[in-house]
């Protein structure tokens, strides 16, 4: 930790004790400090300290609100190589993505900075002389979040700027993982005029405890998790006893397409950021590739060497391009699909070596059948399974054979191909000739089992606010 200039934004850390949490550099497996957990009783404490904060946060203007994110924004960018660092250290990913994550983070503070002004409700044309009708917004109340470990610090400021902006008092759970980005960038907030009760953090070795005081608190008017789908369907279940506002942004098994008509030196340049950003650890990451047969052996052999400049490493180290994975279990789960797809007859060509620690080679895997499982599950991991496919409607079959619908991919140059498929797929998002298209400014989500709601966007904001209609009756129109 002597790398971090701004040591404010570790005043999380505690001595070790029976209630603290070890986090640990999954590039080296050092212990690089501990936080204190909070009992389940601390958990209730800290959503009656949001109930009590909530009713004067609502009631700050949207000006003040916006000029307090606007302060924590700028903080954040103040701060954005230490915040950096915090994260590669914890999560593993290359200090380049890093610096991204925290760029991408902070844009959520911005965007939501603004759109706080412009919760705008309506006048209705009424339908009697003597009425008149409008709706007002008006927040939702507290809101909480469960975040995972992928993308730290984006996560927790994808659902807390847009609370805050809305009017709502945030408390979230970070990963047990990667707590000491989530909580530096909330002593930001702090440190930019936001009261302490308005945004908390709250962490315990079992999500459990905290999942279920969420859950089922009735103080809690909105639950919004980011994760694996398993967990998410159990929250949802949970959230149903106190009828609760829900967003789910669950796992994903995106497909990336090259259609036989793709410019391929584009469609090499997307797969590769697509799957191999955070080590193929996202939930919008390519997850399996289908090539047309005229163009699958110049696809497959651009790719290959594109994936043979990758460097894997600590990525703290200069010119690291992919880091390790978040622990042992993850490791032994993306070994085994590659295990499992090679008995199956798939053949690897790129990544045979085999790496200490939490450390995976890419692979690029060919001669895949779209049945394996390697194709049917989130791998998580930097492995690129390539199938091959003949026609437009076979492969929008496949394409959609799964439970999943966050994110998908394709490269073609024929435009009414690009509006058949586009419109075919179920995905909630679409990247056209791209293999990047996470912003701020347009709605990220899924449909299907990964999930409902959407945030990012105009659209995010609403998640928090709750449509008020207002009816003016008995007025004297003479
Ligand atoms: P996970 O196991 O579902 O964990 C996510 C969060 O849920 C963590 O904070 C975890 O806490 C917590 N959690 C686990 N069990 C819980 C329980 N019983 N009650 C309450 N909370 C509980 O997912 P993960 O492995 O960390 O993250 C990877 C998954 O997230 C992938 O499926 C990925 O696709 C998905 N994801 C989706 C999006 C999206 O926007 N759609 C974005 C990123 C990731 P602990 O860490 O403390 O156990």
């Amino acid at each position: 930790m002597d790398l971090i200039k701004n040591k404010s934004l570790l005043s999380c850390l505690c001595e070790p004790s029976d209630s603290s949490i070890n986090v640990t550099n999954p590039a080296t497996g050092e212990v690089l400090g501990c936080i204190p957990s909070q009992s389940e009783q601390q958990v209730f404490e800290a959503l009656d300290q949001a109930q009590a904060a909530q009713k004067s946060w609502a009631k700050t203007t949207a000006k003040e609100r916006s000029a307090m994110l606007r302060r924590w924004f700028n903080l954040m960018i103040e701060n954005q190589d230490d915040l950096a660092r915090i994260m590669t250290l914890e999560q593993g990913k290359p200090l380049a993505e890093a610096r991204g994550e925290v760029a991408y983070g902070a844009s959520f503070i911005d965007w939501f900075a603004e759109e706080a002004k412009r919760t705008y409700g309506n006048t209705i044309p009424s339908h009697t002389e003597d009425r008149r009708l409008m709706t007002i917004k008006q927040p939702v109340g507290v809101a909480a979040a469960i975040t995972p470990w992928n993308f730290p610090i984006a996560m927790i400021t994808r659902k807390a700027a847009p609370a805050l902006a809305a009017g709502c008092c945030f408390i979230g759970k970070p990963a047990a993982q990667t707590p000491l980005s989530a909580y530096a960038v909330v002593e930001l907030a702090w440190q930019a005029g936001i009261p302490r009760e308005v945004i908390q953090l709250v962490v315990n070795p079992s999500a459990r405890i905290i999942g279920d005081a969420f859950c089922n608190s009735d103080i809690v008017r909105k639950l919004s998790f980011t994760g694996s789908t398993q967990i998410g369907r159990m929250l949802t279940a949970q959230c149903a006893h106190t009828v609760k506002r829900v967003s789910m942004e669950l796992g994903g098994n995106a497909p990336f397409v090259v259609f036989d008509d793709a410019d391929i030196d584009a469609a090499v340049k997307g797969a590769i950021v697509s799957k191999f950003r955070n080590a193929g650890q996202t939930c919008v990451c390519a997850n399996r590739f289908y090539v047309h047969d005229a163009v699958y052996d110049q696809f497959v052999d651009r790719f290959v060497s594109a994936v043979s400049q990758l460097k894997t490493g600590n990525g703290l180290e200069e010119g690291i391009t992919i880091g390790p994975m978040i622990d042992q279990a993850s490791k032994t789960n993306i070994q085994s699909l590659v295990e499992q797809a090679v008995s199956q007859g798939a053949r690897v060509v790129a990544g045979e070596q085999q790496r200490e620690g939490l450390f995976v080679e890419p692979v690029v895997l060919v001669d895949v059948d779209h049945s394996m499982d390697i194709v049917q599950e989130e791998i998580f991991g930097p492995i690129a399974p390539v199938i091959r496919f003949s026609s437009d409607d076979e492969l929008i079959t496949m394409a959609n054979d799964t439970i999943y619908g966050l994110a998908a991919y394709f490269y073609s140059r024929d435009i009414n191909r690009i509006w058949k498929v586009a419109e075919a797929l179920e995905y909630g998002m679409v990247g056209i000739n791209e293999g990047l298209v996470s912003t701020e400014l347009a709605p990220f989500g899924g449909v299907k089992q990964s999930g409902f709601g959407r945030e990012g966007a105009k659209e995010g904001i609403d998640e928090y606010l709750e449509i008020k209609y207002l009816c003016f009756g008995g007025l004297d129109n003479d």
